[in-house]
């Protein structure tokens, strides 16, 4: 643990109070190790120049580092086509790109998408939107006291004329890994196309996008370990090939006539302008760390953390933890008793704890909750159980200095 934390410079640094920085806030954005730090500066340092286009030796040393990234990111998540993974700027932009250029054409009045009651607002947001643009229905599939997918709602929101179902793998609130693979199945069957959102997945649990056997699955970067601004969107070429782009510009065409143009090969058809290189190539090396670290490891060790981490959270008087969950991504939210989630969060802060607080981008999972705003703690590979001890300190001491008297 200690090497591993020694590869994370942020974690040494002093907090404003002097102490050590606790951060547990890794839902949001993960720490960044120096192999990652260290690519982007090469980057810069040594290949900086546009892809595709050049015929110099930069270009073409951008362009292959590029590839490259692409590569790694299609291996790691289990896809047998490099083309079929796009660089986006993380999960909210693959997300909206399948909701544009896949369902805007597609949807038709009475159609139904399905999406869960535990969806992060950019996989909820998109589809509401597609829904009132085409006269179409959004059904939200609801979720069950302990924290999971009630997975009769779900059968029943699959029956009717439903042409989508878009699903998170691992809530950013709750915690719970969802049984995609079965999900998508039954989506599947039901004619639907299927998109999952793996923000929280690719950081915390191993993905295989051909076991999932979804049609699309979006990623953010910067929640695992890469840089901010990177991203990407996995689409089954099929899909992919019969689809319209989504944004028009440079490097997205084949041919510009006067009055019409003619599209690039996929993925270049949907990577229009000049992407972000050095974060492809960032996103890349952190695919490297986790590989190196194995997905599996990281997978036990912040299920096992998170687990840890809900118990000890469970044992302060007045708190309140969401979700009854045999596993766990790395997110535990939970509600404190006569202190707002905000309050607390500041507190902590000062403590050298940094942990998230607010509606989470999941205000209709919120209201299920029968709350407006929570506490989330949220681990990652690199936390330990001291700092939950820490954690659970800093909420005692939060609780003398807020409820005395
Ligand atoms: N989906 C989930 C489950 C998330 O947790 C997040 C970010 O918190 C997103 C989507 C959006 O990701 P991004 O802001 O990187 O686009």
């Amino acid at each position: 643990m200690e090497e591993i934390r020694q590869d994370f410079p942020i974690l040494h640094e002093p907090t404003p109070g002097g102490g050590r920085l606790v951060y547990l806030d890794n839902a949001a954005t993960s720490q960044k190790p120096r192999s990652v730090i260290d690519a982007l500066q090469d980057y810069y340092e040594t290949t900086n120049a546009n892809v595709h286009r050049g015929v110099h030796v930069l270009a073409e040393k951008a362009t292959q580092a590029y590839e490259d990234a692409r590569i790694k990111v299609a291996e790691f998540i289990g896809a047998p086509d490099p083309r079929s993974v796009i660089f986006t700027r993380g999960t909210t932009e693959a997300i909206n790109l399948v909701a544009w250029s896949w369902a805007r054409p597609r949807l038709r009045p009475g159609d139904r998408i399905v999406v869960t009651r535990m969806e992060h607002h950019s996989n909820f947001v998109p589809w509401q939107a597609m829904a009132r643009a085409a006269g179409a229905e959004l059904v939200i599939a609801d979720i069950r006291d302990d924290g999971t997918l009630d997975p009769d709602a779900f059968q029943r929101a699959l029956d009717g004329p439903v042409k989508l179902v878009a699903l998170a793998h691992v809530s950013n609130v709750l915690g719970t890994v969802n049984p995609v693979a079965d999900l998508v199945a039954r989506a599947r069957e039901a004619g639907a196309v299927t998109v999952v959102d793996g923000a929280q997945g690719t950081p915390h649990v191993p993905v295989d996008v051909e076991a999932i056997g979804c049609d699309f699955y979006a990623l953010s970067g910067h929640k695992m370990l890469g840089p901010t601004g990177s991203g990407a969107l996995y689409g089954r070429l099929e899909r992919l090939e019969a689809m319209e782009p989504f944004l028009y510009g440079g490097e997205m065409i084949s041919k510009v006539h006067d009055d019409h143009s003619t599209w690039a090969e996929i993925p270049h058809k949907f990577e229009a302008g000049t992407p972000h290189i050095a974060g492809a190539i960032g996103l890349g090396e952190a695919v490297d760390y986790l590989r190196r670290l194995g997905p599996d490891r990281v997978h036990r060790w912040e299920s096992d953390l998170a687990t840890y981490t809900a118990a000890r959270l469970r044992e302060v008087p007045g708190v309140r933890v969401f979700g009854d969950l045999p596993e766990r991504g790395g997110a535990v939210s939970f509600v404190t008793e006569g202190i707002h989630p905000h309050d607390l969060a500041q507190y902590l802060d000062q403590l050298g704890i940094a942990i998230r607080a607010g509606h989470l981008c999941a205000q209709p999972l919120l209201r299920r909750l029968g709350v407006t705003a929570v506490s989330r703690a949220s681990v990652a590979f690199y936390n330990t159980a001291e700092e939950i001890g820490l954690l659970v300190d800093g909420l005692h001491r939060a609780r003398s200095f807020f409820l005395r008297g």
